[in-house]
C-alpha cells in the first residue's frame, strides 16, 4: 500500500487549468462573467447549470448539485477512483507521482494472513469434511452450485474449537481475537471459536481481501440465523458490502448495482449472470455503503422481499437513495418470495422482465397506498399528499422532485402549485432548502442564500473583506465552522485546496457558494449592507423574543423586568432608525 504526498496533490491541482481540463470532455463552454458555463454532463438539461470557476479552480452544478475540484471531475467523469484521478492528471501533465510506501501495521498484515488462511480452512472443510456433507446438501437442495461455492470461497466452520487449537499453533490469542475469529468467554475466561457449526460466507474489502465472515446456523434450535464476525481493524460492518468485490466488473460495466437482502440472493443473481449483486450485512442499507457504490452507478435497483418488513424496507433503502442523490427503482415481487426462490422458479428472463416494472421510492409509496387505502376521498388524498411529500422532500436532484410533484398531481387530479406549497412546509421542517425550480427555471437565481451564507460568499469573492466580519455574527453552524478558515485565502492557500479539507458535503456547500450570484460595483459598501441588515435581522429576533415576556409585564400579568423592557423599548428605537421592522 502506498500513499501520494499531499503536497504532490496539491501542486497538481493548482497546475491543471480546470476550464482546459474540461473542455476538453466538453467542447462548447461559454464564458459568463469571470466563469464559464455548460450543459452539465452528470445529469439532463435543457439549460446550462453547470458552472466552471477558472479563479478557484472548481466547479459546480446547480442543477444535480455534482461539484468539486479538478480530480473530482475527472472522477466523476470516467468513473474512477481518486488515486487513478490523480495519476491520470499527472502523466497528462506528464508529471511522474512518486508515492510514499506506507507501512502496513504488523498487526493488520497478520490479521490479513489469518483471514486468508481461515478462508481457505473453511471452503477445504466445506468441500472434503465427512462432517460437513449435511452443509454440502443443504447448498445443492438452494440450489448453489460449485462455480458459486469456489466464486465465493463459501466454507464450513466446524463444531468446537477446531479452528482455535489449529491456528493457536501459529498465531498469538490476542491476534486471533483481533481478527474476530476468536471471543473470549464471559463466563470463564476462555476462548472460543466465534464461528462454529455454521455455513461461513465470506467477506471482502474492495481489493479482494477477505475481512469477515457471515455465518448460517442449519440448526433449527440455534439462535442467531445469520451472525456476523464482530467489527474489526479491517472490518466495519455499516460499510461493507456483501458481494462486492465479485460484483465490481458487473457494476461497472452495467453502472447498476443490484441492492438485495441476503446472502443467498446475491449468490443466485451472479449464479445466474447477475454480477452486479451486492447485499447489506444483515443490516439496513447505510448512507456510508451508498456513498461507497455512488461513484461507479446510475442506478440502483432494490429488490427486498415481498413481505411487510421487507417493503418497509425497500421504502427506507430507496429515500436513502434519493437522499444521496442516487436514482433507484424498487421492484416487487410476487407474494412469499425471495428473490433466489424467483430465480430458480422463473428464470433469468423472467427476472429481467420484473427488474423492468420497477418504480422510483415515490411511485412506490403511492402504490403501497393504494393497496391498503381508497385514493379518491379528501381524507386519503390528504394523508397519501403527507406520506409521499415525505419522500419527496429527501430527493436532491430538482428536476426528478419535479416530476414527482407532477407524477402526484396528476394521480390526485390536485392542482401542482398546491402540492409544491404542501411541499415548502414539509421541507422547512427538516431543514432541507427547498428551491422552487418549476417557478424560477434559471437554477443560479432560485439559489436563495441567508444573509450569513451571502457574507462567506462574499468573503471568498473579496479576502481582503474578511477583517469586517466578526466569528460572532453567524448561527449556522456551517458558517461559523468555515469563517475562520477563509484567512488561508489570505495567506495564498488556493480555494480549491482549502474545500479539500472540508468533508464532502460541507464542501459541496462551499463551493456552491463560491459562485457569485451577482454583481457588485463595491464588494465593501455589499458587506456593509449585509452586515447591517444581519444586525438588523438579529435585533429583531432578540425584539420578539423579549416580546413575549414584556407584553404580559406591561399588561401586568407577570413581575415586570426593567430591563429586558429596556432592551426591548431600545431595540425597538434602533429597528425602526434602521429603516423600519424588517420582516424576513
Ligand atoms: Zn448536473
Amino acid at each position: 500500500m502506498s500513499r501520494i504526498p499531499k503536497e504532490t496533490i496539491d501542486n497538481l491541482r493548482d497546475s491543471v487549468n480546470i476550464v482546459e481540463l474540461i473542455n476538453e470532455y466538453i467542447p462548447n463552454l461559454r464564458r459568463v462573467g469571470k466563469d464559464y458555463t455548460a450543459l452539465c454532463p452528470f445529469h439532463s438539461e435543457k439549460a446550462p447549470s453547470f458552472y466552471i470557476s477558472p479563479s478557484k479552480n472548481i466547479f459546480h452544478c446547480f442543477g444535480c448539485k455534482a461539484g468539486g475540484d479538478v480530480f473530482k471531475f475527472v472522477m466523476l467523469y470516467d468513473n474512477i477512483s481518486y488515486p487513478e484521478a490523480i495519476k491520470k492528471l499527472a502523466s497528462r501533465a506528464g508529471i511522474i507521482i512518486k508515492e510514499i510506501d506506507e507501512e502496513i501495521p504488523a498487526d493488520k498484515k497478520d490479521v490479513l494472513e489469518i483471514l486468508s488462511a481461515t478462508v481457505k480452512f473453511y471452503h477445504k472443510y466445506l468441500l472434503e469434511s465427512e462432517k460437513a456433507s449435511f452443509a454440502r446438501s443443504y447448498l445443492e437442495k438452494r440450489g448453489i452450485n460449485k462455480d458459486t461455492i469456489e466464486r465465493f470461497q463459501l466454507g464450513y466452520a466446524p463444531e468446537g474449537n477446531d479452528f482455535l487449537n489449529q491456528s493457536r499453533k501459529k498465531y498469538s490469542q490476542e491476534l486471533l481475537q483481533k481478527s474476530g475469529l476468536i471471543a473470549v468467554s464471559e463466563r470463564n475466561g476462555k476462548p472460543y471459536d466465534f464461528m462454529r457449526d455454521r455455513i461461513v460466507f465470506p467477506i471482502y474489502d474492495f481489493s479482494g481481501n477477505p475481512i469477515a465472515f457471515g455465518g448460517r446456523t442449519l440448526k433449527k434450535d440455534v439462535q442467531p440465523l445469520y451472525l456476523n464476525t464482530p467489527d474489526s481493524m479491517l472490518y466495519s460492518k455499516s460499510r461493507s458490502l456483501y458481494g462486492l468485490f465479485q460484483a465490481k466488473s458487473g457494476i461497472s460495466k452495467t453502472k447498476k448495482v443490484i441492492i438485495l437482502e441476503g446472502y443467498m440472493d446475491v449468490l443466485m443473481c451472479h449464479q445466474y449472470g447477475l454480477d452486479n449483486a451486492v447485499a447489506p450485512l444483515g443490516t439496513s442499507l447505510t448512507a456510508d455503503q451508498l456513498k461507497f457504490i455512488k461513484r461507479f452507478i446510475e442506478m440502483a435497483l432494490l429488490i427486498f422481499d415481498s413481505d411487510d418488513s421487507g417493503r418497509e424496507a425497500a421504502v427506507r433503502a430507496g429515500e436513502l437513495c434519493l437522499e444521496n442523490d442516487i436514482f433507484c427503482k424498487i421492484v416487487s415481487l410476487p407474494e412469499k418470495m425471495d428473490p433466489d426462490e424467483y430465480l430458480i422458479h422463473n428464470g433469468r428472463e423472467a427476472f429481467d422482465k420484473l427488474v423492468l416494472t420497477g418504480v422510483n421510492p415515490v411511485e412506490f409509496k403511492a402504490y403501497l397506498f393504494t393497496l391498503k387505502n381508497d385514493i379518491s376521498t379528501p381524507e386519503n388524498k390528504s394523508k397519501f399528499i403527507k406520506n409521499a411529500l415525505e419522500t419527496i422532500a429527501k430527493v436532491k436532484d430538482q428536476v426528478f422532485r419535479h416530476e414527482m410533484i407532477k407524477f402526484i398531481s396528476q394521480k390526485l387530479e390536485i392542482d401542482e402549485s398546491l402540492i409544491i406549497s404542501e411541499l415548502r412546509k414539509v421541507s422547512f421542517k427538516k431543514k432541507i432548502g427547498f428551491q422552487d425550480k418549476s417557478a424560477n427555471p434559471t437554477a443560479v437565481v432560485s439559489t436563495i442564500r441567508s444573509l450569513e451564507e451571502e457574507i462567506i460568499c462574499l468573503c471568498v469573492q473579496n479576502p481582503e473583506l474578511i477583517k469586517m466580519v466578526n466569528l460572532e455574527i453567524f448561527n449556522d453552524e456551517r458558517c461559523s465552522h468555515i469563517f475562520p478558515l477563509l484567512n488561508q485565502l489570505n495567506k495564498g492557500v488556493p480555494f480549491a485546496a482549502l474545500a479539500d479539507t472540508l468533508d464532502e458535503d460541507a464542501a459541496k456547500w462551499f463551493m456552491q457558494l463560491a459562485f457569485e450570484t451577482g454583481k457588485h460595483n463595491s464588494p465593501k459598501q455589499q458587506m456593509e449592507t449585509l452586515l447591517r441588515d444581519i444586525n438588523a435581522q438579529q435585533n429583531e429576533k432578540r425584539r420578539k423574543e423579549l416580546e413575549k415576556e414584556v407584553i404580559p409585564m406591561l399588561d401586568g400579568k407577570i413581575k415586570s423586568d426593567p430591563v429586558k423592557i429596556e432592551e426591548w423599548t431600545k431595540l425597538g428605537t434602533i429597528l425602526k432608525g434602521s429603516g423600519g421592522h424588517l420582516t424576513k
